[in-house]
This record gives C-alpha cells, sequence and structure tokens, in this order.
C-alpha cells in the first residue's frame, strides 16, 4: 500500500466543496489514515513548496511568492489518503495544475476554470482547489513534513478485501 498528501486549499475550504471533492476520493476506496485542519506559516509553506517541490526553482520566484500568498490567506485541510498506487492514482483524479487545460471529470477541470494567463494578469496564482503529491519521493516527504506518525491511523476498511485481495 502507498500513501500520499492532498492539501484542500483555502479556495477550496472557503468555497465549502471540501465534502464533495472527498467523496470523489472515498469512492474510488482510498483510505483515510490522517486528517486536520490547521493554518501553517510561510515557513511550512516555503519548505513545502520550494524545500520539498522545487517550485521556486522551476517557476521563479514571482509565481513562488504569489503561490504562498494564497495559501497564507486561511486554513486548510490536510490529509493521508492509502491505496494501490495512490499518488498516481490521486493525481489522476486531480488533473493538471492550469484548471483551464484539466480534463473534465477530474477535480481541476470539474471545479475551476482560471488559466495562468488571467491568474498572472491580476498579479495571482492559479486557484485548483487541492494540492496532491506529485510522486512517491515528494509524498514521503510530504507526510513526514506535515504529520507525524501519531497522527496516522491504522484500521480496517471494509472495501480493502477488494482493493487488496488475498491469495486463496
Ligand atoms: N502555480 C501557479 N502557476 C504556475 C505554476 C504553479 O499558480 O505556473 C501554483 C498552482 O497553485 C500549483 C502550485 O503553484 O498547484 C504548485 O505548482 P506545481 O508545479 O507543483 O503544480 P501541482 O503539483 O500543484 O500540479
Ligand atoms: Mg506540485
Amino acid at each position: 500500500m502507498e500513501r500520499t498528501l492532498i492539501v484542500f486549499k483555502p479556495d477550496s475550504v472557503q468555497r465549502g466543496i471540501v465534502g464533495e471533492v472527498l467523496t470523489r476520493f472515498e469512492r474510488v476506496g482510498l483510505k483515510i489514515v490522517g486528517t486536520k485542519m490547521l493554518q501553517p506559516d510561510y515557513d511550512h509553506y516555503h519548505q513545502h513548496y520550494e524545500g520539498i517541490g522545487t517550485l521556486k526553482t522551476r517557476k521563479g520566484d514571482e509565481i513562488f511568492e504569489s503561490q504562498l500568498k494564497s495559501m497564507l490567506v486561511g486554513p486548510v485541510i490536510a490529509m493521508v489518503l492509502e491505496g494501490v498506487d495512490a499518488v498516481e492514482t490521486v493525481r489522476k483524479m486531480v488533473g493538471s495544475t492550469e484548471p483551464k487545460s484539466a480534463l473534465p471529470g477530474t477535480i481541476r477541470g470539474d471545479y475551476a476554470h482560471v488559466s495562468y494567463g488571467a491568474a498572472n494578469a491580476s498579479g495571482k496564482s492559479v486557484s485548483n482547489i487541492i494540492h496532491a503529491s506529485a510522486d512517491a519521493n515528494e509524498a514521503e516527504q510530504e507526510i513526514a513534513h506535515w504529520f507525524s506518525e501519531s497522527e496516522m491511523y491504522d484500521y480496517e476498511a471494509v472495501h480493502e478485501k477488494f482493493t487488496q485481495p488475498k491469495n486463496s
């Protein structure tokens, strides 16, 4: 089983769509093993987006700072989800970074539509509902950054007999 981090960004918390979006992950059988609401500070996001996510290195100072600013406007809900190839499964469900390019059926495609161009013109980063770890290495580092071991739980979900079939 693999674990991944998702973060409901301030836009989804403030729009009141956390429950709807979370339902999608539960429906495919991903298991919530940790969750909390919090309002992290600049340093926490600096480590998340640059120390781990290399956003400043990849996209430059302007996008990096505007992204941190947009995360700092309010609380977020962070979760650790577990499942078969959870990182890839969740990214597939989340869709492309730019809502305009995100396909219908994906979370970013179904709940947002803004383009990079429109966001940049207003000096903002794109509001795209949710963060999800990009790969297994990022997931491992992000989970350790956001959650302590004691904040994650081990239990059996009823659909594990379907998602984790055992040889009989
Ligand atoms: N972002 C942005 N403009 C860009 C690139 C990124 O506004 O050109 C924001 C966007 O909110 C994105 C976050 O910065 O979700 C992190 O960027 P990353 O490239 O890691 O995309 P993600 O992994 O979230 O799809
Ligand atoms: Mg990323």
